[in-house]
């Protein structure tokens, strides 16, 4: 079944009889080529390139509860390439690339929207660390424009720059840096993946990892034991609780991350914007709601809620930067388990036990990594090699301290990132 806009116009004009769903719920096979454990946005998106670009269609994605009901389904939508150090800057400069051809390529509408993100700065010091930023960003081959208070004012006027504790002195504004229907992803690579004869395994929970002799050689789930030897864990937050099963303790602590959603608005946000001086980002959904997020809550945990003090913190900073958002009724807020490194980076690696490849530790970031993340995982688990954008995910850059890739500078302290 394929989307086009003939399509809909006869599909509308005839009942909207025609649809097929979008991925089939098959039973699970006793053995596969490859098995992905997860079916959030990275594990689709790398059963999805496993099947286009290396032609393993015997494969599985086994997901415990339902597709997009992780993460992938949870963010605050914000895709962007605007990272800083050797690592991370080519990965994502190749996700974003992904990004730009990925509704034509999956047949699907994602609403991937390149509005523009701000990052605004207080502070000297700040500006010049942007500066060397977006410096990197154009040297990476992307896109950064430095703009002053002026320039900042002119896009938007709607912030507080007069009565403010914290001025602003400018804004690094990335043109390439939007947003796109979080749910949508997911749902645009599972059926991709499923076109391709890709197994996609709701309510299966993995219980256990079989290994012999140091090899993996199969699965546990709630759905009957699964053979295969070759396996990609991506279970973002529960991370830690899948390596366990396999004997290996990953440097990964999960923590709660919130987000909100007002009443639908008539259009006022038109960029992604980031406040520089606490953790603060916004934007407004096609449906008009203003969604927004801030830091972490302070404590590991594997509950998707959060606690009243951060929801306090993050509308503390949102009033700070545009008081008029006080006006607008917040609908809903959320959480999420983030997978947490101890540098704030992730990793993309295969693991001591032979054929068990490893794909976590995306932070808070994970979302806008989709593509690129599934493009360069399922070359390593085809190929047994690293992807020419993504050597520097190594596991044991956390062993050895060599290669450590902290954007933030604030060491190993995972909450900090
Ligand atoms: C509030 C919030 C805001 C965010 N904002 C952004 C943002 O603006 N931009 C951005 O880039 N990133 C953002 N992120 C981060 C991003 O959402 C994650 O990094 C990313 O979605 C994680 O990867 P995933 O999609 O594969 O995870 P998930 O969707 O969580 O997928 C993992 C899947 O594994 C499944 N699973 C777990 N255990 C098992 C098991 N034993 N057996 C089978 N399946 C299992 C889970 O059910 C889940 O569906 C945000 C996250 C949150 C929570």
């Amino acid at each position: 079944m394929r989307f086009s806009g003939l399509r809909i116009l006869k599909e509308g004009l005839t009942g909207n009889k025609g649809w097929s769903p979008h991925w089939r719920d098959p039973e699970p096979k006793a053995e596969y080529d490859a098995i992905v454990i997860g079916g959030g946005g990275h594990g689709l998106s790398t059963a999805y390139y496993l099947a286009k670009n290396h032609g393993m269609t015997n494969i599985a994605v086994l997901e415990k509860g339902y597709i997009g009901g992780g993460n992938v389904g949870r963010n605050t939508t914000i895709v962007r390439a605007n990272y800083f150090l050797n690592g991370n800057s080519e990965f994502y400069s190749h996700s974003l690339k992904l990004w730009e051809g990925l509704e034509e390529d999956l047949n699907y509408n994602v609403m991937h929207s390149q509005r523009g993100l701000i990052n605004l700065f207080h502070s000297d010091g700040q500006r010049d660390a942007f500066v060397r930023r977006g410096n990197a960003m154009v040297n990476q081959g992307d896109d950064a424009v430095l703009l002053d208070t002026a320039g900042v004012r002119k896009i938007l006027p709607y912030l507080d720059f007069d009565n403010t504790r914290f001025p602003i002195y400018g804004g690094l504004l990335h043109p390439r840096g939007g947003t796109a229907r979080h749910d949508a992803v997911a749902w645009g690579f599972a059926r991709g993946a499923d076109m391709r004869g890709v197994d996609i395994i709701q309510n299966c929970e993995v219980t256990g990892i079989d290994i012999e002799n140091g090899a993996v050689t199969g699965v546990q789930t709630t759905r009957g034991a699964i053979k295969s030897k070759k396996i990609g864990l991506t279970v973002a937050g529960r991370s830690g609780q899948l390596a366990a099963m396999a004997g290996m303790r990953l440097p990964i602590e999960s923590h709660v991350l919130q987000a909100f959603v007002t009443e639908g608005l008539k259009p006022v946000i038109d960029h992604v914007i980031s406040f520089g001086m606490g953790h603060f980002y916004i934007s407004q959904s096609d449906k008009g709601g203003l969604v927004f997020g801030g830091d972490l809550d302070f404590y590991a945990s594997y509950a998707s809620r959060g606690n009243l003090p951060m929801k306090e913190h993050v509308m503390e900073a949102g009033m700070t930067l545009m008081p008029m958002i006080g006006e607008a009724k917040v609908l809903r807020s959320w959480g999420g388990i983030m997978d947490m490194t101890p540098d704030g980076s992730p990793i993309i690696d295969k693991s001591p036990v032979e054929g068990l490849y490893l794909n976590c530790g995306w932070c808070y970031g994970g979302f806008k990594a989709v593509p690129g993340s599934g493009s360069v995982f399922s070359h390593l688990m085809a190929t047994g090699r690293h992807h020419s954008e993504a050597t520097g995910f190594r596991l044991d850059r956390f062993r050895t301290g060599v290669g450590i890739i902290d954007e933030e500078g604030t060491g190993s302290q995972h909450n900090l990132h």
